[in-house]
């Protein structure tokens, strides 16, 4: 069974003088056994969320992270700076994509470094308006798949807990969602791309999906009642403890009755 998942990206949003209050408290509000819950504050953040999370848990993520181990790149965070502050990051969000134009060759090799470092990735997919628009969404979506992922190991993937979220892009931070049975199709599609294009087999089935764009309380249940998709990776509302409290109890909900599907504990 895969697990739940609810990622908490704050993009850049808190500082260190108010983060470490936000996590600990979204911690107490959101304790469920079932669910993996991930806060990603900004870099400064990291030290603040990960004493404030001591005790709980909630893991801490990074948005982002070099894919060389050091060097001359002013502004930019390795990999080994992060060892002992974060054990997840996000790899290719959508801003990222926009606003520092990374490509999906650049992507790859962060999550080679990501996997080589210990970290646990979240690698973000997902189309623009007129992509979907035309008709293009999912062959958009299995060229950044293909862009990252091809020639990587699968196995290191595997072990190093790789997770997918589906984001398509006009959903985020507009208040508009994909509907449930469209994310659901691309979850699908992101495992038979797997599959027909990078050669996972039923590894594929192994990958979490997550779907990410103007996600809430109030319209995760939607996109947890599909069974493609494993949680959500979740902006703007997870800034605000009682929106998490709400997701995350839902997405306990869910664990327990897929597990109760499978005849196990959840
Ligand atoms: C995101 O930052 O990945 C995201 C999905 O943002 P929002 O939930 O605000 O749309």
């Amino acid at each position: 069974m895969r697990p739940l998942i609810i990622a908490a990206n704050w993009k850049m949003n808190t500082t260190p003088a108010d983060a470490g209050e936000l996590a600990a408290t979204i911690a107490a509000r959101t304790e469920e056994p079932d669910v993996i819950r991930v806060i990603c504050p900004p870099y400064v953040c990291l030290s603040a969320v990960k004493d404030a999370l001591k005790g709980t848990a909630v893991q801490v993520g990074a948005q982002n992270v070099h894919h060389e181990l050091a060097g001359a790149y002013t502004g930019e965070v390795s990999a080994a700076a992060l060892q002992g502050l974060a054990t997840w990051v996000i790899l290719g969000h959508s801003e990222r994509r926009r606003d520092q134009l990374e490509s999906d060759e650049l992507i790859g090799k962060k999550l080679a470094r990501a996997i080589s470092s210990g970290l646990r990735p979240i690698l973000c997919v997902g189309e623009l308006l007129d992509e979907r628009e035309s008709g293009r969404a999912v062959e958009v979506v299995a060229t950044q798949l293909r862009g990252a992922l091809a020639g990587k190991d699968i196995d290191a993937l595997l072990d190093a807990g790789f997770v997918i979220a589906y984001e398509p892009v006009w959903a985020i931070g507009t208040g508009r969602t994909a509907s449930s049975a469209d994310a659901a199709a691309m979850a699908e599609a992101i495992r038979a791309t797997l599959v027909s294009d990078l050669n996972w087999g039923k590894d594929a089935d192994k990958v979490p999906v997550l779907y990410g764009g103007s996600v809430t309380s109030a319209n995760i249940g939607e996109f947890l009642a599909e069974h493609s998709i494993d949680g959500g990776l979740v902006g703007g509302a997870s800034l605000k403890p009682d929106e998490m409290a709400g997701m995350v109890a839902r997405a306990a909900i869910t664990a327990k009755a897929r597990a109760a599907a499978e005849g196990k504990p959840a």
